[in-house]
């Protein structure tokens, strides 16, 4: 395995100092990863560097040049204090186990201490082959590279637990995929790059030492408070569960399909990771699937709690020898956390509804409520966030209300269930500008359309014309605000831009 960190560099010279790294996982044993550089490209080019992130983070960018920052963020130059290493570990995929995956095209070049006091990651994606990569080049393409890009940002900026994107650079080489494309590499922020995979890839080789060192240290970094429990790894499990719950209920809320939950793109941490064949829904439809190798709609958007289930239960299965010697003492706690799982969902997706809906304390019949107005959107093809936006103004009779009605294909379908929902408001204490606020703050004006994504990474990929990005990334960054001049990003697609599948990353 390639595993000398000072292996020679294109256009290394100085060691930039760029952060003050701080990296636990290099410390951790060597069976976890692999040291090794990224591997240079040839002609780096900055086409994006999120700017705000990096003074977050109290990353020194400032100074440098663009020239010199693509060097660095394409991985031709190793920052001082980087201690680059390919993460180890393994993965259900489609519901197929491999035991051996791991970093095949990123390589994790430290982390920092941001100014929150929070660990995060700096990862480089596409940034070359490592001994995980298989038969795979180690490249990414400028397209995904833009849509990981678009789409965590607009998460952030959504209020959603998710990765972060720091920089995008084009490498200057072309990458092989069903055609020629431009190759790329994304900068990635994460609380951590720990996965149930992470897990998986030492339960799968019976490493109980590791697996108590990898529950330790995901313990230490992500939930701390939990360490001093009676029995930590089942604490850890249920705080697991607690944080997908969020996650699955928050992707939900906001019509967003993540495509491949597969077990090693599921962050112990509890963010959005790995934004391959990814979409949000225009109209509401439960079986929507968007993924081209999502055959048997696994990972269909009303599917995805029951996924997120079966990966914590993958998940349980690799602590058992640490909630108790003895297994069959490990299973029922175990099982009972996992059986909750579905309960637990729930009542954050109705807490994500009722907020969606302006309302502010719990009721009996909310959840009914919202699963009425879901079955009418399906029904009658409503635009799934304009539908919610529009209800933000329908509280009192009038314009508002007709503008939410013609979501509708029968807009006087609608008016049973508005008058139930204003009588629910009616209900509460607040007024029906504080719900229409809540629900300002609950239910988007925009979202990363698909034809939008894909419009942005037609003009870089074609016409190396970045503005068409630029633009939509402007947009999604206030998600929440009503933008004059920028409806037409909150259009749905017409006929011809639907975009029906969306593709790996890969
Ligand atoms: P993903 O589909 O991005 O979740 O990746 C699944 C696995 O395939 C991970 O182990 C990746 O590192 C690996 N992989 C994906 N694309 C490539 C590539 N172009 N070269 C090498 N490995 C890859
Ligand atoms: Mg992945």
């Amino acid at each position: 395995m390639p595993d000398d960190p000072k292996s020679p560099q294109i256009g290394a010279g100085e060691a930039t100092p760029i952060a003050a790294f701080d990296n636990s996982y290099a410390r951790l044993p060597e069976r976890f990863h692999v040291r090794l550089n990224p591997t240079p490209v040839t002609a780096p080019r900055l086409v994006k560097l999120n700017a705000a992130l990096a003074e977050s983070l109290g990353l020194d960018l400032d100074r440098l040049p663009d020239e010199e920052l693509a060097q660095i963020f394409s991985g031709n130059r190793v920052p001082a204090g980087a201690e680059p290493l390919a993460m180890a570990y393994s993965g259900h995929q489609f519901g197929g186990f491999s035991p051996q995956l791991g970093d095949g095209r990123a390589i994790l070049l430290g982390e920092v201490v941001d100014r929150s006091g929070a660990r995060r990651d700096i990862q480089l994606k596409g940034s070359g082959p490592t001994p995980f990569s298989r038969r795979g080049d180690g490249r990414a393409a400028l397209g995904p590279v833009l849509r990981e890009y678009i789409v965590s940002e607009a998460f952030a900026a959504l209020g959603l637990p998710t990765t972060r994107a720091l920089a995008a650079v084009t490498t200057g080489e072309d990458v092989y995929r069903e055609t020629t494309l431009p190759g790329a590499v994304l900068t990635r922020v994460a609380s951590s790059h720990i996965r149930v995979g992470t897990f998986q890839f030492f339960a799968a080789r019976r490493d109980v030492e590791a697996l108590k060192i990898l529950a330790d240290y995901a313990m230490a970094r992500h939930y701390p408070d939990y360490r001093d429990a009676e029995r930590p790894a089942l604490a850890f499990l249920q705080a697991v569960a607690e944080r997908q719950a969020a996650l699955v209920a928050g992707w939900m809320g906001v019509g967003f399909i993540h495509g491949v939950m597969n077990t090693d793109n599921v962050s112990i941490a509890g963010e959005t990771i790995d934004f391959g064949p990814c979409a949000f829904m225009d109209s509401y439809n439960p079986a929507a699937v968007f993924s081209s190798i999502d055959e048997m709609g696994r990972y269909a958007f009303a599917n995805q709690p029951r996924i997120a289930q079966w990966n914590l239960a993958r998940l349980a299965e690799t602590l058992l020898p640490l909630i108790d010697a003895d297994q069959n003492k490990a299973l029922e706690p175990a099982q009972a956390i996992i059986q909750a799982f579905p309960g637990l969902f729930e009542s954050r997706y109705v807490e994500t509804l009722r907020r969606k809906l302006g309302l502010f304390t719990p009721g009996d019949d909310d959840a009914v409520l919202a699963s009425d107005l879901l079955d009418l959107m399906h029904a009658q093809g409503a635009d799934f966030t304009n539908a919610f936006r529009a209800l933000c103004d329908a509280a009192s009779p009038g314009l508002g209300e007709i503008a939410f009605a013609t979501k509708f294909g029968d807009p006087a379908s609608v008016q049973p269930w508005l008058a139930r929902w204003r009588a629910r408001l009616a209900d509460q204490s607040q007024t029906t500008d504080d719900s229409a606020a809540l629900m300002r703050s609950a239910n988007p004006a925009f979202i990363p359309r698909n034809h939008r994504v894909e419009q942005a990474i037609a003009a870089a990929v074609t016409r190396q014309d970045f503005s068409v990005f630029e633009d939509l990334h402007a947009v999604l960054s206030r998600p929440y605000e009503d933008q004059p001049g920028s409806e037409a990003y909150a259009a749905p697609p017409l006929p011809a831009e639907r975009v029906l599948q969306t593709f790996c990353g890969t």
